[in-house]
């Protein structure tokens, strides 16, 4: 399997080549040449396997050049019950009126980003030690992203981690999740400053390409093909999970509805690769909050991302995106996979600041069977506090975009699977306000906020930190 760019101008490349690559070299979006088809016997063979197992034979189908035995090692190492608190990794939990949780949060930082990171860790390794290359990782948080990304590659060969976060502006649990890592390989820089600075000082990194070589810094972004694939896995793993007890003639017509709480378009477009490769899928439902231009997009046709500044602090943060990375990935698909026809749709983007897809947004549903919905502060606390109520469950506020969008488009006969893209005790606030219930953080990470911390404080000086990253890059 070759790797190709959606705007046409990269030579295909091998998985591992592309695992150390953000972007491809012309500016676009990596995909697979072809989609890996799978069969329902397949399926059905699959049927007994771990998790683990299942993510070797799927990411088997991407990751071509990497023997099957290294790879299955790298599955088992990424998803073990070190990592993830659930030994099924993924648990399902049924809720009332049709719905059901996938449970993409058990992994070391709550959050769903720890299923694809996990493996990430696992599988830059090994590329890295094969090519005898070192990768200094540079990257800026507000919380969530820097500590998936922390906790998969903390003591990892040939792998720094260099994060910055705002100083003063993270909850105690999220500092306390990245400060406390003691790795040698893991540094967290405390900038002064907010969020926007920290991803500006990073930008001027990377604007520097002899900076950028002369020290191997990389990003782990979500439109990282690897992440990608990894997520895949999920959507298999719940359509078996969800058919277990039927029997054979019924598991021959199952199908599954998805929602997707969405930012970036990273989930659900790996749910949209799994459809495409067969999984017998009927909708895809994406979920967004009061930062909605994925909603308008797909029920609209029109694409207009939003500046900075038109973009809503909500109560579900790691939703608020004013534009998505990973949608050019679906665009390609939709028009016909040619390079040609995506870049002028992006060619209008750079100069009218929107792309008017109004034609083509029927087939969004008939061909990709993509639906949308979007809710508010109100509609999550409103949710949190309707499915403690009818279920006893505890959902945190981006789970609960995705049940309130899962309930307006729920179809009789059709099991809608919402996935669970973190844990509740990330967001005690909310859930209080909702249910009245004050939550603790779980018992396996109690203790972590007396740990002692570990960080740096520096003021926001592109001088200082470039100095910082020189002295302590890792080099091979
Ligand atoms: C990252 C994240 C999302 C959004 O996922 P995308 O892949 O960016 O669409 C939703 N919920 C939580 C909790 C997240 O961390």
């Amino acid at each position: 399997m070759k790797y190709i760019s959606t705007r046409g101008g990269m030579e295909p490349a091998s998985f591992s080549a592309i695992l150390l690559e953000g972007l491809a070299t012309d500016g676009g979006l990596v995909i697979p040449e072809s989609v890996p088809r799978v069969t329902r016997e397949q399926l059905e063979a699959w049927r007994p396997l771990s998790y683990p197992e299942l993510a070797t034979e799927i990411l088997g189908l991407f990751a071509t050049d990497i023997p099957r035995d290294d790879l299955a090692a790298m599955c088992r190492a990424a998803y073990s019950a070190e990592n993830f608190a659930s030994e099924a990794v993924v648990p399902l939990t049924p809720l009332g009126g049709g719905l059901t949780l996938v449970g993409l949060s058990e992994g070391p930082t709550l959050a769903f980003k720890d299923m694809a990171m996990q493996f990430l860790g696992q599988a830059l390794e090994y590329v890295l030690a094969r090519n005898d290359r070192a990768l200094n990782i540079v990257g800026a948080t507000s919380g969530d992203t820097g500590s998936a990304a922390e906790y998969a590659l903390r003591g990892k060969d040939g792998i720094a981690v260099f994060m910055l976060s705002p100083q003063g502006r993270m909850s105690d649990f999220q500092r306390a999740q990245m400060y406390s890592l003691m790795d040698d390989n893991i540094h967290n820089i405390a900038v002064e400053g907010v969020f926007d600075d920290c991803q500006n000082l990073m930008k001027a990194l990377f604007a520097d390409l002899d900076f950028k070589r002369a020290h191997d810094l990389g990003a782990v972004n979500s439109v990282n093909l690897g992440r990608v694939t990894a997520q895949c896995v999920y959507y298999f793993w719940a359509w078996l999970r969800a058919s277990d007890g039927l029997d054979a003639a019924a598991r021959e017509r199952f199908e599954v509805s998805f929602t997707v709480p969405s930012g970036n378009f990273g989930n659900i477009f790996s749910g949209f690769l799994a459809k495409s490769m067969g999984l017998p899928v009927r909708r895809l439902v994406l979920a967004a909050n009061e930062n909605n231009v994925l909603d308008e997009f797909f029920r609209t046709g029109v694409y207009t991302p939003r500046g900075a500044a038109d973009t809503f602090a909500t109560s579900s943060p790691s939703m608020d995106i004013s534009k998505a990375s990973n949608l050019e990935r679906f665009v390609f698909e939709l028009l016909g996979r040619d390079p040609e026809r995506l870049s002028a749709a992006w060619r209008e983007l750079d100069g009218t600041g929107r792309i008017d897809l109004s034609a083509e947004q029927p087939r969004f549903e008939q061909e990709f069977g993509v639906q949308s919905g979007s809710s508010t502060h109100a509609d999550r606390v409103a949710t949190i506090r309707s499915v403690f109520e009818s279920d006893g469950v505890l959902i945190d506020p981006h789970t609960a975009d995705g049940v309130k969008v899962a309930r307006e488009h729920v179809e009789p006969g059709t099991p809608m699977l919402v996935l669970e893209t973190a844990k509740p005790a990330k967001f005690p606030e909310i859930v209080l306000e909702a249910t009245g219930e004050r939550i603790g953080i779980p018992e396996r990470l109690s203790g972590l906020l007396e740990l002692p911390q570990r960080v740096t404080e520096m003021r926001d000086d592109e001088a200082e930190l470039r100095a910082f990253i020189a002295e302590r890059a890792v080099r091979r």
